[in-house]
C-alpha cells in the first residue's frame, strides 16, 4: 500500500523507486567492471556546488580498531571491525557499485581495500571531494525488524568527554543538508522496503548505553559530513552485524539498496542528464 511507505513519501518518489526497481530487476548483472571510482557517470551532470552525479559508497567498519578525536569538530571517532561484518559491508558495496554503474551513475568507495585503515574524516573528505551528492554507508545487524534508514537531522548530535576531558556536545548544524538527507532517506527506505519485502523506516538511531562511543542519535559519520548522509541497518532474521547475513539476506541488501540508490540519483539535480 502506497500510504504505509515509510517516510510517508509521495507517489512521485514512489513511482521514481519502482521505475528503479524495474531496472535493477530487468537487467543482467555486471561484476567486472565497477573496481574503478571513474566510471562513465562520473561526469554526467553537475550540481550546484561543483556536485557531481556520484554516490559515495561508505562500507561500514574498519579493518583495525581506531579511536581518534575529529580535528574539525572534535567529536570522538571511534571505530572497529565488528567480525565478518567489515569484509561483508565491503563486498555488498561492490556489488551495489557494478549495479549503479549499469544505470550511468557514478560512484566513489569510501575505503580502497577491505582492510584499509580510514577514518571517518578521511571517508567524508573523500566523499567532498568526489562532489558527490549523496553518500552512503552500509551496515548489517542482528534482528529482522532492525532494518533501517538513518537521516541526518538539525540538532542531531553526539555527546561525550572531549580531547581535553571536558564535556562536549556536537550537534548537526547544516539544514539544508539535512533536508536533502530527509528527502533522499525516504527515496531509499521507500525502494528498499519494496525491493526486500519488508519495512524499512526513517528514524534516528540510538547511542545510548554504547560506552565507549560517545551517547547520542546520529552516527559520527553523519554527524561530521557536510554531503547529504543516508546511513543504512539490514537486519537479519539468524545473523547480521558481526554474525553476518545469509545469501539470500545479502542479495535483498544489494537489490534493495540499488534500486534505493538509482531513485535517489532520478531525482536529484545533480543526476539530471541520466538516460537522455
Ligand atoms: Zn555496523
Amino acid at each position: 500500500m502506497l500510504s504505509s511507505f515509510p517516510g510517508g513519501r509521495s507517489r512521485r518518489v514512489v513511482s521514481a523507486a519502482l521505475v528503479a526497481l524495474v531496472a535493477v530487476t530487468v537487467g543482467p548483472v555486471a561484476t567486472a567492471q565497477a573496481q574503478s571510482s571513474s566510471l562513465p557517470g562520473s561526469s554526467v551532470g553537475g550540481g550546484a556546488g561543483g556536485t557531481q552525479c556520484v554516490v559515495a559508497l561508505d562500507p561500514g567498519h574498519n579493518a583495525v580498531d581506531t579511536d581518534e578525536f575529529d580535528p574539525a569538530t572534535g567529536v570522538r571517532m571511534i571505530d572497529y571491525p565488528n567480525g565478518v561484518e567489515n569484509a561483508e559491508a565491503y563486498e555488498i558495496v561492490r556489488a551495489v557499485e557494478s549495479r549503479l554503474s549499469l544505470a550511468g551513475i557514478g560512484t566513489v568507495v569510501l575505503k580502497n581495500s577491505v582492510d584499509e585503515d580510514v577514518t571517518y574524516r578521511e571517508r567524508v573528505d573523500r566523499a567532498a571531494d568526489a562532489g558527490a551528492f549523496l553518500g552512503v554507508s552500509v551496515h548489517t545487524t542482528p534482528g529482522a525488524d532492525q532494518s533501517a534508514v538513518f537521516p541526518q537531522r538539525q540538532g542531531g548530535y553526539r555527546a561525550g568527554t572531549d580531547a581535553a576531558g571536558e564535556p562536549r556536545k556536537v550537534a548537526f548544524d547544516n539544514a539544508a543538508t539535512a533536508a536533502e538527507s530527509e528527502r533522499l532517506s525516504g527515496i531509499v527506505a521507500g525502494a528498499r522496503s519494496v525491493v526486500e519485502g519488508g519495512a524499512v523506516p526513517v528514524r534516528d538511531n540510538s547511542f545510548a548505553g554504547r560506552d565507549p562511543l560517545w551517547e547520542g542519535n546520529l552516527p559520527v559519520i553523519s554527524l561530521i559530513a557536510d554531503t547529504p548522509w543516508v546511513y543504512n541497518e539490514f537486519g537479519s532474521d539468524t545473523g547480521g552485524g558481526a554474525h553476518g547475513l545469509t545469501g539470500a539476506e545479502k542479495a535483498r541488501y544489494i537489490n534493495g539498496l540499488s534500486a534505493g540508490l538509482i531513485a535517489a540519483a532520478a531525482t536529484s539535480p545533480a543526476c539530471t542528464r541520466l538516460g537522455s
